[in-house]
C-alpha cells in the first residue's frame, strides 16, 4: 500500500530530532523547550484529588466550565477584554491543537496567510493542509523586529490571516506598543484575521509588558488568541491550552475542535481551575525566568558564543560565528555529539534561511544544568 504524502517535504520535527540525538549521546539537552525541574506539588495533588474523586470522564467539548470562568476573569483582569466563558473560550489539547483549529477554521483554498519568519514550526503545515498559501515576511536580524512596511506590502486581497507570536519563539523578541499601533493600522478596514500565539505571555523580562491582542478591543475583535498552561505551570507534557476569540470566530473554532479532540483531559482542567486562584504563580514567572536568563548569560560571559537580545520566552539565541563557519544544523549536531550539549538550529523556523550563525538554547533548566552546560560551552 502506498499513500501520497500531504506533506512530502516535511521530516520529523527538529525538536524530536535534537532531543533524540541528545538522549542518544547522553548530552545536556538545551534544545527542545521544556523545564527540567518539578511541577508544583500542589498542582499534582489537585490532579490526584480529581482523579480519585471520579472526575475521569469526558469534559464538556468547550472545556470545564469552571476553568473557562477562571480564564475569563484572569484575562479581563490582566488585559481588559471580557471573553464570555460560555461562548468565547475553548480549552484545547495544548496550544498546538488551538493553532491548528484556528487555521483550519479560517483558512481555505488559495487564502494567503502572512507568516513572520522565523516562525514556530506548526503554523505552515497547518496552512498547507488547508490549501492556504503562506506568505513570508522576515523579522530583521539581529533583534528580530518586524518591518511593518514589509508586512503591509505583503497584503493582497487574498490575505486572510496574519500569524504573530510575542514573546517570540525562537528569538525572545517582544512586541512593543508601536507594533500594536502598526498592526492596527494595517488591518483596519480589512477582513484580515489575526492568529496570536501568546503561549509565553507570562515570560517577559526587563520591566516590559506582554502585548496581548486582548489588550486592544480593535485587535481582539479579529483575533484568535492562543495560550498554553504548559509554559506557565512547567508541565509541557500535560498539553492543555486555550483559545480566546469573539463569538463568531469561536463558533467556527469549536466546529473544528469538536472533531479534532472533542475535549481535553478532565482532571487536569479541574486542577488548573484551582491553581489559577493563586495569581502570584503566573505573575512571578517573568522574574523567575529573567533570573534564569541572567544566570545563563553570566555563565556564558567568557565563551565565544555571543548572545542576541532576549526579552521574553525561555530561549536565548547565541551567535557562534567566532567558533565555526558550519551551518547551524551541522554545528548543532556536531556540538551535541562531540561536546555533549544540544541546542536548536533555527533554520528549521524558516522556509529560506540566511545562514546566520546562531543557535537557540533553552534556559528553562535547573541552575546545575545551566552550570554544567556553560562549563562545556565556554571551552568550545
Ligand atoms: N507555540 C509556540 C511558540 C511554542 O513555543 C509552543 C511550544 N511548545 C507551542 C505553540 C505549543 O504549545 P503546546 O505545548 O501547549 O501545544
Ligand atoms: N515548543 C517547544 C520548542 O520550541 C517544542 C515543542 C515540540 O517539541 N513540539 O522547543
Amino acid at each position: 500500500m502506498k499513500l501520497e504524502s500531504k506533506l512530502p517535504d516535511v521530516g520529523v520535527t527538529i525538536f524530536t530530532v535534537m532531543s533524540g540525538l541528545a538522549a542518544q549521546c547522553g548530552a545536556i539537552n538545551l534544545s527542545q523547550g521544556f523545564p527540567d525541574f518539578d511541577v508544583n506539588p500542589e498542582l499534582i495533588d489537585r490532579v490526584r484529588h480529581y482523579m480519585t474523586e471520579g472526575f475521569n470522564q469526558y469534559a464538556p467539548m468547550q472545556g470545564v466550565a469552571l476553568l473557562r470562568e477562571k480564564i475569563s476573569r484572569k484575562v479581563k483582569n490582566l488585559y481588559g477584554t471580557l471573553y464570555d466563558p460560555a461562548t468565547e473560550i475553548t480549552v484545547t489539547s495544548g496550544a498546538t491543537e488551538g493553532l491548528f483549529a484556528a487555521i483550519t477554521a479560517a483558512v481555505g483554498v488559495g487564502d494567503e496567510v502572512i507568516v513572520l519568519e522565523p516562525a514556530y514550526d506548526s503554523y505552515v503545515p497547518a496552512i498547507r493542509l488547508n490549501k492556504g498559501i503562506p506568505v513570508y515576511v522576515k523579522l530583521k536580524y539581529p533583534d528580530y523586529h518586524v518591518d511593518w512596511n514589509e508586512v503591509r506590502d505583503a497584503i493582497t486581497p487574498k490575505t486572510r490571516m496574519i500569524i504573530i507570536n510575542s514573546p517570540h519563539n525562537p528569538t525572545g523578541m517582544l512586541f512593543k506598543e508601536h507594533d500594536i499601533t502598526a498592526l492596527k493600522e494595517i488591518t483596519r478596514d480589512t477582513d484580515i484575521l489575526i492568529l496570536s500565539d501568546e503561549v509565553y505571555e507570562h515570560i517577559v523580562f526587563d520591566g516590559r509588558d506582554h502585548m496581548s491582542m486582548a489588550r486592544d478591543p480593535e485587535l481582539a475583535r479579529r483575533s484568535f488568541v492562543i495560550s498554553s498552561f504548559g509554559k506557565t505551570y512547567h508541565n509541557t507534557g500535560w498539553k492543555i491550552g486555550y483559545c480566546l476569540a469573539p463569538r463568531a470566530l469561536s463558533v467556527e473554532f469549536q466546529r473544528i475542535h469538536q472533531y479534532l479532540t472533542f475535549s481535553s483531559n478532565t482532571p487536569v482542567q479541574y486542577a488548573f481551575s484551582d491553581i489559577m486562584d493563586q495569581p502570584d504563580l503566573y505573575l512571578d514567572l517573568g522574574a523567575f525566568y529573567q533570573k534564569k536568563r541572567d544566570t545563563f548569560l553570566e555563565l556564558m560571559q567568557n565563551s565565544r558564543f555571543k548572545p542576541l537580545p532576549c526579552h521574553g520566552t525561555y530561549f536565548q539565541m547565541m551567535d557562534y560565528s567566532q567558533i565555526s563557519t558550519e551551518n547551524d544544523v551541522e554545528f548543532a549536531k556536531r556540538m551535541t555529539r562531540e561536546k555533549g550539549v544540544a541546542a536548536i538550529p533555527p533554520s528549521f523556523f524558516y522556509h529560506e534561511f540566511d545562514d546566520h550563525k546562531v543557535l537557540r538554547f533553552c534556559f528553562a533548566k535547573r541552575d546545575e544544568t545551566l552550570e554544567q552546560a556553560a562549563e562545556v560551552l565556554c571551552r568550545i
